[in-house]
């Protein structure tokens, strides 16, 4: 698979910071962006306090679009912005018509603002059934949307899972009109994780039966590394200290999460498509960002704090010794990368957000 996106390496190194810092520590995090982006983040929250924007996050699945947004809110705060997952969002409705009242409530609302083929009760089925495969119309999902932004107040936004088809990228050209955000400044966001990472976050990927906590035995394992049941592997155990099986409830993975990413090939193909097309749109700002460096030019653009960690594991007579070493990977056009860490990905965003809505 080629990369037909081609996004530029993000030179890090030009913004000079005076330590190393634990990236994956949220009070070091915050020291660290304030280092990197100085007055930016200043300029941007006070942008933001008169104004928005609407930034289209597009990636392949498991690309980490929540981690992603989940810094930028570090970053501006939960007052000025709002991460949008369409996913969660017909998840939510789907959830909320089992309760009368909240039925009662999204029907009004489709009743004032749904504009499509459907009636409204049909929607209202449409959304009961929504597990069995079939895919909501985009009339219905526009409508959702619509509802809660209107709730969410005006904030910035980052929409997730729109467009999710190449027929929904003309509707995301003039969605900030739709939700009268159209003063207002809107761009693609374009991420772009290598595949074979892909597959590494989800054969590896481990999660708690009881609390969900999820972790990763190569990328990212809990506090609690202990010999399988096998005898020459090793498993993880739960290390939410809110969880009833801390320090005892195994980790497991989840059914389809084995077989990695060609299991879903088809998915990653169209995101793939999507986002090249919306690469090539005239007349909208783009935000392009990689999650990969070579390996052979990682000392020009990025600190060694910033390249993501692999871990492996030696048991020495019942004690197990963790080893922690940089993640290489072989990126989609076949060079032998690093993986950047998120909070490194994120500075990139923010400097080229920052272009956009200040100049
Ligand atoms: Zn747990």
């Amino acid at each position: 698979m080629s990369d037909p996106l081609k996004i530029p390496f993000f030179n890090s190194k030009s913004y000079a910071v005076s330590r190393s810092f634990d990236l994956n520590d949220p009070v070091e995090r915050k020291l660290y962006f304030k280092e990197k982006l100085g007055d930016k983040i200043e300029q941007i929250k006070e942008f933001l306090d008169s104004r928005t924007f609407v930034g289209y996050l597009m990636a392949k699945k498991q690309a980490g679009k929540g981690t992603y947004a989940k810094m930028f809110e570090e970053i501006v705060g939960s007052d000025r912005f709002q991460h949008v997952s369409i996913g969660d969002l017909v998840r939510k409705a789907g959830e909320d018509i089992g309760y009368p009242d909240k039925k009662r409530e999204i029907e009004n609302y489709l009743e004032n603002n749904y504009r499509g083929f459907l009636s409204v009760t049909a929607a209202l089925t449409s959304l009961q059934n929504r597990e069995q495969g079939a895919l909501l119309p985009t009339d219905l999902i526009l409508a959702l949307v619509k509802m809660e932004i209107d709730r969410i107040g005006n904030k910035a936004l980052f929409i997730d899972g729109l467009p999710r088809n190449l027929d929904q990228i003309s509707y995301s050209l003039y969605f900030r009109d739709l939700i009268n955000h159209r003063e207002d400044p809107d761009f693609f966001v374009l991420i772009d994780v290598p595949e074979s990472l892909i597959d590494l976050r989800m054969t590896g990927r481990k999660v708690c039966p009881l609390c969900k906590t999820s972790k990763n035995l190569t990328l990212n394992p809990s506090k609690f590394v202990v010999p399988d049941d096998s005898g020459n592997g090793y498993s993880l155990l739960c290390d939410n200290e809110r969880c009833v099986g801390y320090g005892k409830e195994k980790l497991v993975s989840k059914e389809g999460d084995s077989e990695g990413k060609e299991s879903i090939r088809e998915r990653l193909d169209t995101e793939g498509e999507l986002m090249s097309t919306a690469n090539s749109l005239q007349g909208i700002p783009k935000v392009l960002i990689r999650n990969t460096i070579p390996v052979t030019q990682s000392s020009v653009y990025v600190e060694n704090f910033e390249i993501s960690p692999s871990f492996s594991y030696t048991n020495v007579r019942g004690e197990i010794e963790i080893a922690r070493k940089p993640l290489v990977l072989i990126d989609d056009d076949g060079i032998e990368s690093y993986s950047l860490s998120g909070a490194c990905v994120v500075v990139s965003m923010v400097d080229q957000i920052y272009k956009i809505l200040i100049g």
